[in-house]
């Protein structure tokens, strides 16, 4: 990943893919005092931009750090990220973290640095290879408490166990890990939420011990524009065998069918399809409509 061509918004300029680089005593690698974001521009325009600038803003405040520009300075940004990198399809990874001045756990003397990287990640599949579903696994690890730790951001922190969820399914030949909260609720994928389906009804669970996603916002909102009910609300796992569909959400994810999770089973239908065709018109660009 560090050996490609391209630029890197690094502080501010913009600085050689391969250049990009921090030391080795950087607070926010030993101690995981760094926020990002994920985000994809289609047709040359990121999909719901400022929301993710303004999460990112967030999540530094959540750690208690103030990221040195402001919403309008990091949309500029990114957008000349894309200009530089001749990008129109891609995904975009706004970075934020303390840097190496101290090295010991507090660090409120070090500085806030934010670098924004872009690259082509297109959606691989087909509507119609996608609606083959992907196999979860359950993770053994569980979604913290927000008493534990602060869930609501989106910050390094928060994705050790999402790794360690993820390799372990992916050694065992599953696409993807299911985890479950600090309750025994369904909570969500390692970096996707998670929605299922029963006729016109859709049931996900309630954001409290983790990200309430754009994508899942988005999701909401599309589902009850398209005519599903939409109840968001604590699920026990035994439940999901009342489901006919399961499907995840996340910026990468888009709109990704599940086919199984453990020993529960799904049919990627028509519920899936109507919602990724609907996410599909959705992330396009709306200049012309507003032209
Ligand atoms: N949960 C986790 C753990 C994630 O990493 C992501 C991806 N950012 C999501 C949910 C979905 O969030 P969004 O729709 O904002 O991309």
């Amino acid at each position: 990943m560090d050996q490609r061509e391209g630029w890197i918004w690094f502080d501010g300029e913009f600085k050689p893919w391969k250049d990009a680089k921090i030391h080795v005593l950087t607070h926010g690698l030993h101690y995981a005092s760094s926020v990002f974001e994920g985000e994809r521009a289609y047709g040359g325009e990121i999909f719901k931009s400022r929301e993710h600038t303004e999460r990112l803003i967030r999540s530094g405040k959540t750690l208690d750090f103030t990221i040195p520009w402001s919403v309008e300075q990091i949309e500029e940004a990114k957008r000349e990220v894309l200009a530089k990198n001749n990008l129109v399809d891609a995904y975009v990874r706004p970075v934020a973290w303390r840097g190496s001045e101290e090295l010991s756990v507090p660090a409120r003397n070090n500085t806030v640095h934010l670098a924004i990287a872009a690259w082509v990640w297109p959606s691989y599949f087909s509507v119609e290879e996608k609606l083959k579903g992907i196999r979860l696994e359950w993770s053994k690890w569980k979604r913290p408490s927000p008493e534990t730790i602060p869930s609501s951001a989106k910050a390094a922190g928060l994705y050790m166990i999402c790794t360690l969820s993820k390799d372990a399914a992916m050694a065992n030949g599953y696409a993807d890990a299911l985890m479950l909260d600090y309750r025994g609720y369904v909570a969500e994928a390692t970096g996707a939420n998670v929605f299922f389906i029963k006729g016109r009804d859709i049931t996900t669970p309630t954001p409290d011990c983790f990200l309430n996603g754009i994508t899942r916002q988005t999701l909401i909102d599309l589902a009850k524009r398209n005519g599903f009910t939409v109840t968001e609300r604590h699920m026990m796992p035994e439940e999901l065998s009342q489901f006919d569909e399961c499907f995840l959400t996340g910026t990468a994810a888009e709109v990704t069918p599940v086919s199984e999770i453990g020993d529960y089973k799904f049919t990627p239908a028509d519920g899936c399809r109507t919602l990724i065709d609907a996410y599909s018109a959705e992330v396009q660009p709306k200049r012309a409509a507003a032209e």
